[in-house]
């Protein structure tokens, strides 16, 4: 299973196709669409050059959050320091909405972090 950007520069590929996706409200999801879609970091390989960005609003940002530096996607996000382990969040919009269309939608209340 292989998900893309827009322009295609980035693909990232997954071990297995998502069973539920789970959609954010923190300012940042809201803003960039992301809806999110999780895995261990080995088991995920990411192609493609990608740019970071790191929330300064928070007082500690646990997140490294990647996108294309081409046409702008948000394409996944990895974690920082100790939570750099086990868990990175992919976007599922990057996937064929044939893929996560009828998942079940997880909510998570992200704003209130
Ligand atoms: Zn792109």
């Amino acid at each position: 299973m292989v998900a893309r950007c827009h322009c295609g520069k980035v693909t990232i590929e997954l071990p297995h196709a998502p069973s539920e996706v789970t959609e954010c409200n923190c300012s940042l999801c809201r803003k960039t669409g992301f809806r999110g879609i999780y895995y261990s970091p080995d088991e995920v390989r990411v192609s493609g050059a990608v740019d970071p960005y790191v929330r300064a609003d928070l007082d500690e940002a646990c997140l490294t959050n990647w996108h294309c530096p081409t046409c702008g996607c948000a394409t996944h996000w990895t974690g920082i320091g100790v939570h750099a382990a086990g868990r990175m969040g992919v976007n599922a919009r990057l996937l064929d909405p044939a893929v996560v269309d009828g998942l079940p939608v997880k909510k998570v209340d992200g704003a209130s972090w």
